[in-house]
C-alpha cells in the first residue's frame, strides 16, 4: 500500500501526517492557499485605509499619533510587504506560516489597543474589526488551522486581558460575538483544512495507482520510463554511475504450461518482490517492464559493485526456492539479464542503457540462460 492510503486509512482527524509526507502537504497547502493569502493581505490593506479618514477626527492627538503609527505607518508596509513576499514563496515556505502568525498578531493587538483606548476616553470606536480579523485569519489568510487557533485564541484572550489592564469595559455582547466568530471560523477553517489534506490524499492516490503495475505493485512500465529520465538527468548533472538490470524469467512459457496461468502470476509477483529488494538507497527502484520482464536501477555504483549487485540479485532469486520441473538449466526458476553500468549524459540515455542490457539479456540467453552478463557503457 501506497504512503497516501496508509494515512487515508489511518485517518487525519488531528490535522497531522506521519513524517514526511506532512511536510509535502505543507508545500502543497501553501501553493494552493497562496491566491486566497493575497486577497487576505489586499483586504486588510484597503480596510486599514478606508477606515483612517473614518476614525481619524475622533482621535486625540495622542491617540491620533498611536493610530498612525500601529496600523497606517507599520501595519500597511507589512502587509505590502507580505503581499510581495508571497511571490517568492518558494524561497521562504516554512518561514510564511511564522510571518502570517506574527502579522496577524501584530495588526490584531493594535486594534485592539487603538479601540479600547479610544471607548475609555468615551470616544466610540467600532471593537468588529477584531471579528474580521480573526475570520480572514481562520479562512483566509492561508495558515495552517493550528497556527490559526492560537493566534486567534490570543487575539480574544489579549483583548480582554487588554481591556481589564485599561479599565476599559466589555459587554457581554462583545464578548459573545467575539467567541461566537472565533467557533465559526474554526469550524470553517478546519474543514478548509481537513478537505485540502483530502484531496492531498487522493490527488497521491490517483498517481500511484497510475504508476503502478496492477498485478506486482513495483513501478509500470510509463512510470520506469518516466523515473529513467528523471535518475538519468540527475545523475548526469551530479556526476554519478548508474546500474541499469534487464531480466527475464528462463523457460517462462514452460512454467505457465506446466502449472498453470494463476501459478504463473503467482511466480511473477515473487520474482517482483525479490527485485524490489534488491533496492539499497531511496532513489533504487524495480518496475515490470512488460510480461516477465523487469529493469532495476541503481543510483551511485561503479563497475565493481556491479558483480555484486548481480550476485546479489541472483541469489534473491535462487532464495524464492519455486520449483521448475520444465526449465533445462535448474529444477527451480532462474532468470537472465544484461546489466549495464556507466555515467549517464547526452551519448548514455536511457534508451542507450536499455538497448545495451538487452543485448546482454540476448547473450546470457544464447549462453545458456540463468545468469546475468555485465557490461560498461
Ligand atoms: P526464455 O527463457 O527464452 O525467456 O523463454 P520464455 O518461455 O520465458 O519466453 P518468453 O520470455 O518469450 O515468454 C514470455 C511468456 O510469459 C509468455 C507469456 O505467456 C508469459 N506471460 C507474460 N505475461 C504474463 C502474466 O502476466 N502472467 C502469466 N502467468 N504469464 C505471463
Ligand atoms: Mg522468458
Ligand atoms: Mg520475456
Amino acid at each position: 500500500m501506497d504512503r497516501f492510503s496508509q494515512q487515508t486509512a489511518k485517518g487525519y482527524k488531528d490535522l497531522r501526517f506521519d513524517g514526511g509526507l506532512e511536510q509535502e502537504f505543507r508545500e502543497y497547502f501553501y501553493r494552493r492557499g497562496l491566491l486566497r493569502q493575497r486577497a487576505a493581505i489586499a483586504l486588510g490593506v484597503l480596510l486599514l485605509l478606508v477606515l483612517a479618514p473614518l476614525d481619524l477626527p475622533k482621535l486625540s492627538p495622542e491617540l491620533k499619533n498611536i493610530y498612525l503609527w500601529s496600523r497606517i505607518y507599520t501595519a500597511c508596509p507589512v502587509l505590502v510587504l507580505a503581499f510581495g513576499l508571497t511571490y517568492y514563496l518558494h524561497r521562504f515556505k516554512g518561514l510564511f506560516q511564522l510571518a502570517a502568525v506574527l502579522i496577524v498578531l501584530y495588526v490584531g493587538m493594535a486594534q485592539s489597543i487603538v479601540v479600547l483606548l479610544a471607548n475609555r476616553t468615551q470616544v466610540i470606536m467600532p471593537y468588529e474589526g477584531i471579528n474580521l480579523i480573526i475570520m480572514t485569519s481562520f479562512l483566509l489568510a492561508g495558515m495552517l488551522h493550528r497556527y490559526a487557533l492560537f493566534c486567534n485564541g490570543t487575539l480574544i484572550v489579549g483583548h480582554l486581558v487588554i481591556a481589564k489592564w485599561l479599565g476599559t469595559p466589555v459587554s457581554p455582547h462583545q464578548e459573545f460575538f467575539m467567541v461566537g466568530h472565533f467557533v465559526v471560523g474554526a469550524t470553517g477553517g478546519y474543514i478548509i483544512e481537513f478537505n485540502s489534506r483530502r484531496s492531498f490524499l487522493q490527488r497521491g492516490m490517483m498517481s500511484a495507482l497510475a504508476q503502478t503495475d496492477a498485478l506486482t505493485g513495483i513501478y509500470n512500465r510509463g512510470a520506469i520510463n518516466h523515473k529513467l529520465e528523471r535518475i538519468f538527468n540527475y545523475a548526469h548533472r551530479e556526476q554519478i554511475a548508474v546500474s541499469l538490470l534487464l531480466a527475464d524469467i528462463d523457460y517462462f512459457k514452460r512454467y505457465n504450461d506446466l502449472y498453470g496461468h494463476l501459478e504463473g502470476d503467482r511466480c511473477i509477483q515473487a520474482v517482483a518482490s525479490a527485485f524490489a529488494a534488491s533496492c539499497r538507497r531511496p532513489l533504487d527502484f524495480a518496475g515490470r517492464y512488460g510480461g516477465e520482464e523487469f529493469v532495476l536501477v541503481w543510483l551511485n555504483t561503479s563497475a565493481t559493485e556491479a558483480a555484486s549487485l548481480r550476485d546479489g540479485v541472483e541469489q534473491r532469486i535462487r532464495s524464492l526456492h519455486i520449483t521448475h520441473k520444465g526449465s533445462d538449466v535448474s529444477s527451480e526458476v532462474t532468470i537472465s539479464g544484461g546489466l549495464v553500468t556507466g555515467y549517464p549524459g547526452k551519448s548514455h540515455t536511457p534508451a542507450d542503457f536499455l538497448k545495451a542490457a538487452d543485448d546482454g539479456l540476448y547473450k546470457a540467453k544464447a549462453a545458456g540462460r540463468n545468469q546475468i552478463v555485465l557490461i560498461t557503457l
